[in-house]
């Protein structure tokens, strides 16, 4: 087998799936990460289809499901926490409804991925890549603190603003298409009792929200806020939270509220509304995978689902070419492109729907929602999400449980 040292940057979903399928394989995986421990924080992610599958491959599917948020569905409420609008986890999961349904806080799905791996995989925290040369049989990588070491590839599983993009690539803007919105989430206190049903609470341009987790032990403020491109540092919390509460300063309902325990929350997440559109997710010896590589945005609702996916074809494919990674690069998009589209196609209705801009568009939403039962083409609603859950049907790779 070739090139099988091969260092990978960013260990959130796609990171730490791509090392636990290159350590089946026989590679040698290496996981940089900026942050100083894995991540917590972010909104529960849905598994359905090739994503569920790829997790039962890697045999996490039960701790996913110990794991479960146990949503039974979301309601859309008014200024004074009157239901307007409800719509159950059956209604629009899948065939086999909610059960089948797989949904989980993607902090959990972080830290089960990372219990899977951390044995057999080097993993290097609070640290970042500065530097890649390739030259014809490996690459040079010097890091911001440590020293500089040979790979056979790189990898950036760093998401929609990757390291690895930028530095092998090219710019971050002649990637990233801004779709208008912006999201924030947050821990907060039940102080609803949500009783396992999230909350939505929409204004013109604005929609913010409460959801449980952990089967109901805790519970997470979510915001979408439509806005074109904002200038602000990527790491600076204290003007994202600013920004957070100057958009929602004047919002009903329980906003107030939700934005005083902002200030108090330690997993504070925010971040653009964007997709990563690229022609080629592989040069030379760098390939992208996950968000980095072809982010859906958080509207399409499937990001955690491509990473997952991508990570499982990426580390195939490699071991089905013995290593050589000019043609693993090309199967793996090869592979990967349609069930891209699909994803990242999911995202503009959703978004309509999910952050109406005006108030007769916020009235049609909620009469749309409840009508959903009675309509003949609400299956053609689930339809969707069901047919780009599928769109790829993972291929049996060789696995050669090879410690050498
Ligand atoms: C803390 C957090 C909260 C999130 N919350 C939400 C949410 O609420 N809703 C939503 O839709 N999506 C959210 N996401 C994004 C979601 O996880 C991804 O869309 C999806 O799961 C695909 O995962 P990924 O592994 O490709 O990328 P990401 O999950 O974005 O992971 C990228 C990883 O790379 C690391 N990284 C970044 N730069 C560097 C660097 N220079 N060197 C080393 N490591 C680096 C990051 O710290 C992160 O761990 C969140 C991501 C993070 C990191």
């Amino acid at each position: 087998m070739d090139n099988r040292h091969i260092l990978i940057s960013g260990a959130s979903i796609a990171g730490p799936a791509l090392a636990y399928w290159l350590r089946r394989y026989g590679f040698h995986p290496t996981v940089v990460e900026r942050a100083a421990a894995p991540r917590d924080g972010g909104q529960a992610v849905d598994l359905r289809g090739a994503a569920r599958d790829a997790a039962e491959r890697m045999g996490i599917l039960d701790d996913i499901r110990r794991a479960h948020v146990g949503t039974h569905g979301m309601t859309y409420v008014d200024s004074a926490n009157k239901p307007l609008a409800s719509t159950s986890a059956e209604l629009l999961g899948d065939s086999g409804g909610a059960i089948a349904e797989v949904e989980i806080m993607r902090g959990d799905l972080v830290r089960i991925l990372y219990e899977a791996t951390k044995r057999d995989v080097e993993y290097i925290f609070d640290d970042s890549i500065a530097g890649v040369s390739q030259h014809d049989d490996g690459v040079t990588v010097t890091f911001e603190r440590g020293a500089q070491r040979s790979f056979d590839l790189v990898v950036g599983a760093d998401g929609v603003h990757s390291n690895v993009r930028a530095l092998q690539f090219g710019a971050e803007s002649a990637f990233v298409r801004h779709l208008g919105y912006y999201v924030s989430s947050f821990s907060t206190d039940n102080h609803l009792d949500l009783h396992g049903w999230e909350l939505m609470y929409s204004e013109p341009g604005k929609t913010a929200g409460m959801y449980p987790a952990r089967q109901n032990t805790g519970t997470r403020a979510v915001f979408f806020f439509a806005s074109p491109p904002l200038h602000y540092g990527r790491h600076d919390i204290a003007a994202q939270k600013d920004i957070l509460a100057k958009e929602f300063s004047s919002a009903g309902w329980e906003v107030p509220r939700l934005l005083d325990s902002m200030w108090r929350a330690p997993d504070f997440y925010f971040d653009t509304v964007s997709q990563v559109h690229m022609p080629r997710w592989s040069k030379g010896r760098a390939v992208l995978v996950g968000d980095a590589a072809y982010c859906p945005s958080p509207m399409a609702g499937v990001g955690t689902s491509l990473a997952l996916v991508g990570a499982y074809v990426l580390a195939g494919e490699l071991a089905g070419a013995g290593g050589d990674h000019n043609v693993a690069f090309n199967r793996y998009q090869d592979e990967m492109r349609s069930y891209v589209a699909q994803g990242q196609r999911l995202a503009k209705g959703n978004a309509i729907g999910l952050v109406p801009r005006s108030r007769t568009r916020i009235w049609f939403r909620n009469q749309t929602i409840r009508a959903l039962p009675y309509l003949p083409w609400k299956g053609l609603i689930a339809g969707g999400v069901q047919k780009a859950a599928n769109a790829i049907t993972l291929k049996d790779y060789p696995v050669h449980v090879s410690a050498a």
